[in-house]
């Protein structure tokens, strides 16, 4: 039986034309999304090394069972359509004014094996720039506070990439573009570069690869709730329930 407590057979007779079309384009659509080549690889990039919680990043690094439900990825698909059209302005900007001066979707590794694609680095002023497309929720919070931890540390680390490919980096950005609003709202924030930071996010991914290895967390999964969690995005934590069930589950921070 359904949840609405009819068999399926009754439930499909009572769905309407656009309701199975909806359901064959949103089907379609949520396929191609979660086995794209993007989204099944397991390495941890820069957007990921960098989150405050070490639990989280353990739980990663065992390849730990997740709990969490996989969420709707239309979000996710409007993001990645729109950073490759902003990497097709740039390029094209750099074709109009005849010469390199935007760098678009290079590789970098801030360290070695840690690699990532960086959306855009400006050789004029030696600065890095993330897009972030938000959704309203998200783009207020972010506009209110500054950026999360998470997101300021990828881009350190994105400048690290340059300065080991030899550029001089001076400062990282992050461009906040309102998923249903105009470039006039765009959301601007900028740091010094601070090659500390990466080195201190080297540090730590080494200490809790030699610390997982050292406790056996894979053997004994009990043991990730000894690793220091931390509140940032936990509703989106792929181990995240709040009635956990076995030792790979966490209710959330300070739960
Ligand atoms: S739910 Fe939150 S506290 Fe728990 S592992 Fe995930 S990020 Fe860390």
């Amino acid at each position: 039986m359904t949840t609405a407590g009819l068999l399926p057979q009754q439930e499909m007779m009572t769905l309407t034309p656009e309701d199975k079309l909806r359901e064959e384009l949103a089907g379609v659509i949520t396929w191609h999304a979660r086995n794209h080549p993007r989204n099944l690889q397991k390495e941890l990039g820069p957007s990921e090394v960098g989150h405050p919680c070490a639990r989280k990043l353990v739980s990663h690094m065992i390849d730990a069972p997740t709990s969490n439900p996989g969420f709707d990825p239309l979000p996710s698909e409007i993001g990645i359509g729109y950073h490759a059209r902003l990497q097709e302005h740039f390029d094209n900007e750099n074709t109009r004014i005849g010469r390199q001066r935007w760098l678009t979707e290079a590789r970098v590794e801030p360290w070695p094996g840690l690699t990532g694609s960086c959306d855009l680095f400006d050789t004029d002023t030696g600065r890095v720039i993330d897009w972030k497309i938000l959704g309203d929720a998200s783009y207020k919070k972010t506009s209110r506070k500054g950026p999360i931890l998470s997101y300021q540390r990828q881009l350190q680390l994105y400048g690290r990439g340059y300065e080991r490919q030899g550029y001089t980096v001076n400062e990282v950005a992050l461009a906040v573009l309102p998923k249903a609003g105009t470039l006039a709202g765009i959301y601007v924030w900028i740091a010094p570069y601070d090659p500390a930071v990466a080195e201190a996010m080297e540090a730590r991914w080494v200490q809790l690869l030699t610390m997982a290895d050292v406790m056996q967390v894979e053997t004994h999964p009990e043991r990730l709730a000894a690793f220091e969690t931390a509140d940032e995005n936990c509703q989106f934590c792929p181990w995240f329930n709040r009635t956990p069930v076995g030792p790979y589950q966490c209710a959330g921070h300070g739960n």
